[in-house]
């Protein structure tokens, strides 16, 4: 699998854009044969340091597999944070989105473009929506939630002869960084250096559909649920939660929008995660381009579909004709190779294998979205020594390790890395201590 560098030493990072014309421009000539802790350094004098300094210095992915700038190897567990659905290259992906781009790849709202109504089309069949349903494009999954706050606001009870000036979330939600998705996340540190937010939401407890329904009447707009919660950890709720807040909320007149953005697009091995309710609204964006940037707002039924009207809302870029072809590439591969049972089947082999070491004390396996927890708080430093180890994984808490990997990778590969954990505990207990 590894295609060892042809230069030594210097010359490495070359091996990134065999045949790009790119790699000729005087901009990544410099910063070719750099070795990942100057390019690291390069990194931190220019970038802005909202993420820290990045981890490794990735140059080219294949499958499952990502190589850095000094030549080594890692299986991807965490896919971009369940994002490169298909993998990194993959030949379909690459081959639609290079010949949009010479075909016509941005256009702005003013027009539209088949593959932009094409992937509609295909969403609201795959959403199973009734008919009056619509789809809104953006770029990312906090855009999509931006649209759906705004969708909120416009649920305003005019003419119902009540206000509703509130928002539901949940405790432990993640719904995005801009500040309406921001105002909806949960976490505090996140929110307080921004305030002000956006006003009007409140949290409830998660997966308490008794705290749910105290909290919405006729002043709610909307309650915002994630089918599973990624980022608090993959967890998900007691049985007949979504149901339950499905009732709540239609006796209230609020909205339910379901924030899909990690779940969404084949990641637990459905469609979507919330299967089996009918929301008022779903967002979507990390895995839906493969990698490519898109996000969208499905609306179910007329009259959510028609909140908001014509100048309340827009982008740029959202939807062009490049991104969504992504997207329909993306979907089609799922669809025609079966990756979805694929997804099934291969999550119940890992969480099989995952239970049986003594180092794992819980698996909550949702799909290809596996959070497990640690016998002790070493998470950060398996995930460390992972990364040493040629493992990319993510811990989300002190205890627990997250893995979103490409949908299409086997058991086998994920094999080497259930055999590999019980060392990488043992070094990270050994480095604790
Ligand atoms: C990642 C994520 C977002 C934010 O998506 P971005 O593309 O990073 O803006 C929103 N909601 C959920 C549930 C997410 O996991």
């Amino acid at each position: 699998m590894s295609q060892p560098s042809e230069q030594s030493g210097g010359q490495r990072s070359s091996a990134s854009h065999p045949g790009s014309p790119l790699g000729e421009t005087g901009e990544l000539e410099a910063l070719q044969g750099l070795a990942s802790t100057e390019l690291t350094e390069r990194y931190n004098a220019s970038l802005m340091g909202v993420f820290g300094t990045p981890q490794r210095v990735l140059v080219r992915g294949s499958g499952c597999v990502v190589w850095d700038a000094d030549g080594r190897e890692y299986l991807d567990l965490l896919g971009g944070i369940a994002v490169n659905a298909l993998g990194h290259a993959h030949p379909f992906l690459t081959s639609v989105v290079s010949s949009q781009l010479a075909t016509l790849g941005h256009i702005s709202n003013f027009f539209t473009s088949p593959t932009q109504i094409a992937l509609a089309e295909k969403l609201l069949v795959l959403a199973q929506a009734p008919s009056g349903s619509k789809v809104f494009f953006a770029n990312s999954g906090t855009e999509a939630n931006e649209a759906a706050f705004k969708l909120a606001r416009r649920n305003d009870g005019a003419g119902a002869g009540t206000a509703r000036t509130r928002i539901i979330a949940l405790e432990n939600a993640f719904h995005g960084r801009t500040m309406g998705a921001l105002a909806l996340t949960w976490k505090q540190a996140y929110r307080e250096p921004f305030e002000p937010l956006p006003g009007g939401v409140e949290w409830v407890p998660a997966g308490d559909a008794d705290a749910l329904r105290a909290a919405v009447d006729e002043s709610v707009a909307a309650v915002f649920i994630e089918p599973i919660q990624g980022e608090a950890g993959v967890r998900g709720y007691p049985e007949g939660y979504l149901q339950a807040a499905r009732q709540i909320t239609e006796e209230a007149g609020a909205l339910l929008i379901i924030d899909e953005v990690q779940t969404g697009i084949g990641r637990t091995g459905a469609w979507f995660a919330s299967e089996g309710i009918i929301p008022d609204a779903i967002t979507l964006a990390k895995g839906l381009g493969g990698g490519f940037p898109i996000g969208a707002l499905i609306t179910f039924g007329e009259h959510v579909s028609s909140l908001l009207s014509p100048g309340q809302h827009g982008t740029t870029f959202g939807g062009n004709p490049a991104a969504t072809a992504s997207a329909l590439a993306t979907l089609h591969v799922l669809e025609s190779q079966g990756v979805l049972a694929q997804v099934r089947d291969t999550s119940a082999a890992l969480a099989a294998a995952l239970q049986e070491l003594d180092c794992v004390t819980e698996v909550r396996a949702h799909g290809l979205l596996v959070g497990f927890d640690l016998a002790t708080e070493v998470a950060p430093a398996v995930a460390r020594a992972g990364l040493e180890a040629g493992f990319i994984i993510n811990s989300t808490g002190p205890a627990t390790v997250r893995l979103a990997p490409p949908l299409i990778i086997t058991m086998e590969q994920l094999r080497g890395f259930v055999d590999a954990l019980p060392e990488l505990y043992a070094t990270a207990i050994a480095q604790e201590n």
